[in-house]
């Protein structure tokens, strides 16, 4: 007989767009680091959504949040003022050096209001000819054609031609390279402070600093993607804040509601009138619903042990992780910061990923060869130890 996990497959392969390679597991239930799928089969989850899931599957003050609002209100049009959004805006803006918000759907869409208000201040600021943006190789901004384009990646561009006009890309991590990209048409550069589908590579010390500086010799506008280094991933409520700079502008999505979909672009109050009324807009962006589930995310966020928890559990996942890599060659590098964490391989690593699945692990591999662990920062140690048990039975059997 087939299981349930065999049926949904079968009926979703009928119906469903093929646009994403899945892997054989229908989850059921959530809770913390953990996933059940209709079979009963439980998985240690460390994808956590790919870093949406921050405070873990079902959190109950997100849980409360969203079933009280449920009750009272689950959507209006942004014809009308709602609560939940402001609230959330005046958390947003008081935990960071932004004064206003923008609410979305989804981080691609952040990114477009982005590059959308960065082109409109500058043609109200300076006039027409004057709406590049440079962004770096091996970045991710999302999948509209505005977001493929400044994604510096030719496979996610190819085939959706022609693009859109005015995007550049340098070097990552290379503040000359930027310099070198400048032209009399630029207007912003937009970095994730990590790239995170690129294969979670940080940046070098000072590299930060460095491009703010470049911004403001240049008038240009510093955008920050922050859709996956956001909301609590690297140890502090925003990846830009271990670096001593601010942005212009920055995006916002993946944890922000801990898990249902929302995008958010914060920024100055320098840019307001330039993000009129009829300029820009979203039929879902912000509301009630999505909004109550998006304040009780960042108020738990606030709490300091949930943040102390990342820094200690990502400090003891890179010592796990370090002293795996002193046993197989294989292993080329482990970087992160918090909880945004990769260990580099010489070989392949999606193999690997369908192995842990069967083990009762739930791994992400990004870049070919790069693992990237993304677990819920509310992750124990304990959770940690298990994970690395199960990735060490699989790592002794590869043979090179
Ligand atoms: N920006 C970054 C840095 C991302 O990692 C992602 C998604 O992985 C996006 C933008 C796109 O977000 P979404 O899939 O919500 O459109």
């Amino acid at each position: 007989m087939a299981t349930q996990t065999e049926n949904w497959i079968e009926r979703g392969s009928k119906v469903i767009a093929k646009n994403y390679g899945r892997y054989p597991l229908v989850p059921k239930y959530g809770n913390g680091c953990w996933i059940t799928d209709v079979d009963g089969k439980q998985y240690l989850d460390f994808v956590a959504g790919i870093a949406v899931n921050n405070l873990g599957h079902c959190h109950p003050a997100v849980m409360v949040a969203i079933k009280e609002q449920v009750g009272d209100l689950i959507h209006c049009s942004n014809l009308y003022h709602i609560p939940q959004q402001i609230e959330l805006a005046e958390l947003l803006c008081a935990n960071s050096f932004a004064d206003r918000a923008f609410f979305c759907n989804s981080g691609a869409e952040a990114n477009e209001a982005a590059i959308k208000l960065a082109r409109k201040y500058s043609y109200d600021t300076y006039g027409e000819g004057r709406s590049h943006i440079i962004t770096t190789h091996s970045s991710f901004h999302g999948r509209t054609l505005a977001t493929i384009t400044a994604t510096g990646q030719e496979k996610m561009q190819k085939g959706f031609a022609p693009l859109i006009p005015g995007f550049s890309y340098a070097t990552y991590g290379d503040v000359d390279a930027l310099r070198a990209a400048i032209a009399d048409q630029t207007c912003a550069i937009m970095l994730e402070p990590i790239q995170g589908e690129g294969g979670v590579n940080l940046p070098p010390a000072g590299y930060f600093k460095a491009v703010r500086e470049l911004c403001d010799e240049k008038n240009l506008l510093l955008i920050l993607d922050e859709v996956q280094t956001g909301m609590g991933r690297t140890g502090k409520l925003f990846a830009h804040q271990h670096e001593g700079i601010e942005p212009d502008i920055m995006t916002l999505a993946k944890a922000l509601a801990g898990g249902p979909p929302i995008g958010a672009m914060v920024f100055r109050e320098k840019f307001v009138d330039s993000f009129g009324p009829g300029t820009h807009g979203s039929t879902f962006g912000g509301n009630p619903l999505m909004a109550a589930a998006g304040v009780a995310t960042v108020k738990t966020l606030l709490k300091p042990e949930v943040l102390s928890n990342c820094v200690k559990m990502g400090d003891y996942l890179v010592q796990k992780l370090e002293a795996l890599k002193s046993k197989y060659s294989f292993i080329v590098e482990v970087r992160g910061r918090g909880l945004m964490v990769a260990m580099e391989l010489s070989v392949e690593g999606g193999e690997l990923v369908k192995q842990a699945q069967e083990k009762g692990l739930l791994l992400n591999c990004t870049a070919g060869k790069t693992l990237r662990f993304v677990p819920p920062i509310i992750v124990k140690a304990e959770e940690i130890d298990k994970m690395i048990e199960i990735l060490d039975s699989l790592l002794a059997e590869i043979k090179i």
